[in-house]
């Protein structure tokens, strides 16, 4: 067996469980290494009823007082008990595992799971059931609990991955031990088996830690060769006219604001200048970032080339389409815009495909499939990426395939202090917009309870009547066993039910078709639909400049980072815009976390204070931001890591002949592999 066989390498893994880890993006043995766990469960001393925490997973001592017979309900064998000592008792239900009988019967038990409260009685449903001797076998560790999909249990995960670590496979060490003593760090092999299984806590830092800058460390440093091999790409493309996108500028309803004057500015100069462009525009959710990328597009059309411009999700390329089509027609400029994405339907793809490629359309606006499909471009000359984690090497090479040495330009709110910006963007040169549209009226915000929710609804119709919109947003989908957070499906239902009928009321998630999606998105956008019941979908880029309330239901189960970019949607416009947060926890924390949201609309504060209250053992808390998607690094927690990596990488560039030394040679295998591609662990 090797680190790059295919799972089915593995005993137990055949053709048919091999699929459900292709759905986990795992394909070898390697990428099974680095499926690293999400979280880690440790199995502490069992509470007694008195000391149990509501809504929390928890260990508890009791002893089985009364078992009733399995009841059949449908389809469910249901099986109840109670619980308890000497005091209180606890309800307890499990569903489909009648034999647990036999266990409950011994008395003592220790039952695992997340007591809440039904019917008035504190209860548990499903939850683990130890016997003592076999609840102490498993206190002291810290046991892995994966990323799952539907099908593959955790303890499939974990017995692959115990099987790897067995036979001993893994990887050579690469690094040079001088590096390695220098920023103390463990050894690789140590690190994966450790951060998979780690004895204690401490061990788990200290494997983590490796295993980050790993993943900083080849990440900048491709960057780095990246910078060095693109910065001496001659522009071949002549951007001398501008009639047309001045004759926009100057007609545009606004002003620029000074901060976006600047990024314009700066691309034009790009264009015009020697070097092809690489430049990241930064800006906060709000700033107005659409319009400059806007202008540099028309910029490409009005000097006869084609240009694309990519975003993240199928919602916002559509919205971008319209967004030019309406400039088309408003100006009537002389710009083809044309809307290529995934769920368009085969002939329609094609016939989008025949237009770019005979040149018949110059704004070429789509999800980043347009890179993945076999779109042959026509004088492409301008590459933007909206609110994208970046633009890749992978995908810059595929341009090259192209024939092609496009500008770049990639927009992104994510709220990066300089110092890291120029690590992560280390090939891209950077314009910040840090001033938002003077229009603009600072977003009213509060953080309730739940208790809060009939005034809101109550506010939500008055902003209604008053010709605004309303975003409810809800963490889940549709309801699930054992979760408690509110769900799209349901609330839609809920709040057709309370608002008046005249009131018009829809849902958008992801699990919808695209073109579902889209519809709506329509609907809302023309105000035929007034309020939207959502999932995180609209999180980024939506623009829906009427809406003014925006309402989000279990605030505390979202990262602040995101929670700024779903206030983003609102205060878009002109009018007062509003932001209600409402927690379903109690906790003081929670409260601490969701204060800084309400006393600032400035995303590079609020990222700074949350990373204040999160202290370094926070290592599996809600992430910052899943914009910059690396796999076990956070740019923010880890930022002292990330400087140590650039530090090194760094000094290779400088110093490349190290590389040729014996003790470099597996350092430079590993460094190819990734340049190739080959390592598909990280995200580039
Ligand atoms: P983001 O930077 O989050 O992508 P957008 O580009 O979507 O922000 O802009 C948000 C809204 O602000 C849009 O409705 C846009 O038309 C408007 N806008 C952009 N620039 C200005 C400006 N200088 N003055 C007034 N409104 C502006
Ligand atoms: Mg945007």
């Amino acid at each position: 067996m090797n680190i790059t066989d295919n799972i089915t390498a593995l005993k137990g893994i055949g053709e048919k469980s091999a699929a459900l880890f292709h759905k986990l993006n795992i394909y070898t043995i390697e990428d099974l290494m680095r499926h690293y766990p999400r979280d880690y469960e440790s199995y502490d001393m069992p509470v007694g009823i008195r000391m149990v925490e509501k809504d929390t997973l928890q260990s508890i001592r009791l002893s089985i007082k009364k078992i009733e017979g399995v009841k059949k309900v449908k389809n469910l064998q249901i099986l109840n008990a109670i619980g308890g000592d000497s005091e209180n008792t606890i309800f307890l239900t499990w569903f489909n595992m009648p034999f647990l009988r036999n266990k409950l019967s011994s008395g003592q038990v220790i039952v695992r799971g997340t007591p809440f409260i039904k019917n008035g009685r504190l209860t548990m449903e499903q939850p683990e059931v130890f016997t003592l001797a076999e609840y102490e076998k498993k206190q002291g560790q810290l046991l892995p609990v994966y990323p799952l999909t539907k099908g593959l249990t955790n303890n499939a995960i974990t017995k692959a991955v115990k099987q790897v670590i067995d036979s001993g496979v893994l990887k050579k060490e690469y690094l040079p031990i001088g590096i390695r003593k220098e920023y103390e760090l463990a050894e690789y092999n140590y690190a994966v088996s450790t951060i998979h299984f780690p004895k204690k806590f401490e061990d788990l830092v200290y494997a983590r830690k490796r295993l980050v800058f790993d993943e900083f460390f080849f990440f900048v440093l491709s960057l780095r060769l990246l910078k060095e091999s693109t910065e001496k790409i001659r522009n071949e493309f002549e951007f001398s006219k501008d009639t047309m996108t001045n004759y926009l500028l100057e007609h545009l309803p606004f002003q620029l604001t000074k901060a976006q004057k600047r990024a314009f500015e700066d691309v034009k100069n790009n264009l015009r200048s020697e070097y092809v462009m690489n430049r990241l525009i930064q800006g906060d959710v709000g700033s107005g970032k659409t319009i400059v990328a806007a202008l540099a597009l028309c910029l490409a059309a009005e000097n006869g080339y084609q240009s694309a411009m990519m975003a993240p999700t199928e919602v916002l390329a559509k919205q971008h389409y319209e967004y030019f089509e309406e400039l088309r027609k408003q100006y009537d400029l002389d710009i083809t815009p044309i809307l290529l994405t995934g769920s368009m339907t085969a002939k329609q793809k094609r016939m989008a495909k025949e237009r770019i490629e005979m040149g018949m359309a110059n704004i070429v606006i789509g999800t980043h499939t347009l890179f993945q499909e076999s779109v042959h471009f026509d004088r492409l000359a301008l590459v933007v990426t909206d609110e994208q984690h970046r633009f890749g090497v992978r995908q810059r090479e595929m341009l090259m395939e192209k024939g092609n040495n496009p500008h770049v330009l990639v927009m992104s709110a994510t709220p990066i202090p300089r110092t890291l910006a120029i690590i992560i963007y280390g090939d891209l040169d950077i314009s910040v917009i840090d001033e938002l549209p003077a229009n603009r009226i600072p977003i009213k915000n509060c953080v309730v309870g739940t208790s809060y929710r009939q005034k809101a609804y109550e506010f939500i119709e008055k902003e209604v009547r008053a010709g605004h919109q309303a975003y409810v947003i809800c963490p889940m989908v549709e309801e699930r066993e054992g979760r408690e957070a509110e769900n799209v499906v349901d609330y839609e239902e809920k709040l057709k039910e309370i608002l008046p009928t005249d009131i018009h009321v829809e849902c958008l998630h992801g699990k919808m078709k695209p073109g579902a999606k889209n519809d709506i998105m329509e609907r809302f956008a023309s105000n035929q639909i007034q309020v939207l019941v959502s999932t995180t979908v609209v999180e980024v880029g939506v623009n829906v400049p009427n809406a003014t309330v925006m309402m989000v239901e279990n605030a505390e189960l979202f990262g602040l980072a995101q929670l700024h970019q779903l206030r983003g949607r609102v205060g878009r416009g002109s009018a007062q815009s509003y932001c209600i947060f409402v927690s379903g926890s109690e906790k003081e924390e929670t409260k601490k976390r969701l204060e800084i949201l309400n006393k600032s609309n400035d995303g590079f504060y609020i990222s700074s204070e949350d990373l204040k209250l999160r202290g370094p053992g926070d290592l599996f808390g809600v992430r910052q931001s899943g914009i910059m998607e690396f796999k076990i690094g956070d740019i923010f927690t880890d930022a002292a890591i990330l400087q140590a990596a650039a530090d090194m990488a760094g000094e290779i560039c400088e110093n490349k002949e190290v590389l040729e030394q014996q003790e470099y040679w597996e350092l430079k295998k590993c460094l190819k592999r990734y340049l190739d591609g080959e390592s598909t662990s990280l995200s580039l």
